[in-house]
């Protein structure tokens, strides 16, 4: 049956000896060769059957819980966004799809989510144009279809390890506290509470936070990744189980990536993706007087510097961290 959530349907292609890829760049060879489903038409009329009642949407204002920041929705909108990232914004995205304070991705992640865009429409559009952002961009929506074909194959995958790593994640009173001041953006590490924090605010987060907030919590604090894909399903937008969980494997190392004990130093991130410290500030203002990269490591001031500011020490030193993983994973 043709794709519907999808550019192309899970398990339309497969390798030789699986049911579904677990490795991407072949998967997104054999994609790219099969093409995507021309898009249809919008249909003139769409009947509803007789014994559903319709009830008016409530509007916003009405509903609870709902992110501060939250971005408007609709298929309108939805439209704007897109024809506007075709202007100005898919071209560039090679250079610019990293830079956490530029926040230069497309944001069409709801859209696609709720289908207020339609993800084949947008891989015909993109394909024709000739820049590298178009087709690095293509690609990004390619990983989308991963995880579903991952997830479609294996749905247990949206609760146990994909693969193993035999974990014991950690729990317990220090657990917890550390996962609380994960959840809140206090954890003294200025880049994982700035992206925790515009998680909350905008029910959203830039994909270079997401990789860096969930490899502290899962390798840095060795907590379990489910844990953090729960909190993150809570407050997403475009939350959804084939993405969120197999990201989250797929950062954890009990998932598809080839590098399961990669772990990344929320530092360097912090210096390589947010040099001049600004995405931190914007989310951090506790810390807005610390000028350039200095943001990102407040440790390093004196101690009456630091009294000054109103921000928590470190829960953890990075080296005890790595350290405690290497042992729980028995690697040198
Ligand atoms: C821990 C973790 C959890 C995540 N949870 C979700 C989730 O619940 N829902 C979700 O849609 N994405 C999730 N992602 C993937 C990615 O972070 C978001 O799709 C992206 O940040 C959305 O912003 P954008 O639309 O501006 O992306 P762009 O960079 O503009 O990319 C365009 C589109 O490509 C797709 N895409 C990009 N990166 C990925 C990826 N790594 N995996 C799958 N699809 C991708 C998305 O549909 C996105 O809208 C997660 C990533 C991590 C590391």
């Amino acid at each position: 049956h043709d794709a519907v959530v999808t550019a192309v349907t899970p398990g339309a292609v497969t390798p030789a000896n699986s049911d579904h890829f677990a490795v991407f760049t072949p998967y997104f060879r054999r994609w790219t060769e099969k093409g995507v489903r021309a898009v249809l038409a919008a249909p003139r009329t769409v009947r509803v059957p007789d014994h559903i009642r319709s009830q008016p949407y409530p509007l916003r204002d009405e509903m609870d819980g709902l992110s501060p920041g939250l971005a408007e929705g609709g298929e309108s909108v939805g439209r704007a966004l897109w024809r506007s990232w075709l202007r100005n914004g898919i071209d560039q995205y090679t250079e610019n799809h990293d830079d956490l304070a530029g926040d230069a991705t497309s944001k069409l992640s709801p859209h696609l989510h709720f289908g207020t865009l339609s993800c084949a429409e947008l891989v015909h559009a993109a394909r024709k144009r000739s820049s590298q952002g178009a087709a690095d961009f293509v690609r990004q929506l390619c990983w989308r279809d991963f995880h579903h074909q991952v997830l479609a194959a294996r749905p247990a995958a949206a609760a146990d390890d994909y693969r193993t790593r035999g974990d014991r994640w950690r729990s317990g009173k220090s657990a917890d506290r550390d996962i609380r001041a994960w959840q809140e953006g206090a954890t003294g590490y200025p880049v994982v509470d700035a992206a925790m924090r515009q998680l909350r605010h905008e029910g959203w987060m830039h994909n270079r936070g997401r990789l860096l907030t969930a490899s502290f919590l899962t390798k840095t604090l060795y907590v379990d990744w489910r844990v953090g894909a729960r909190h993150f399903q809570q407050l997403l937008v475009d939350g959804d189980l084939a993405n969120n969980q197999l990201n989250w494997q797929w950062v954890a190392g009990t998932g598809t990536d080839s590098r399961p004990n990669r772990v990344l130093n929320p530092v360097l991130q912090a210096k390589r993706y947010d040099p001049d410290g600004t995405y931190v500030r914007r989310w951090v203002p506790e810390l807005g007087d610390l000028r350039g990269a200095a943001v990102h490591e407040p440790w390093k001031l004196s101690g009456e510097e630091r009294a000054r500011f109103d921000y928590p020490e470190p829960v953890v030193d990075l080296a005890d961290g790595l350290g405690r993983f290497k042992r729980a994973r028995g690697i040198e």
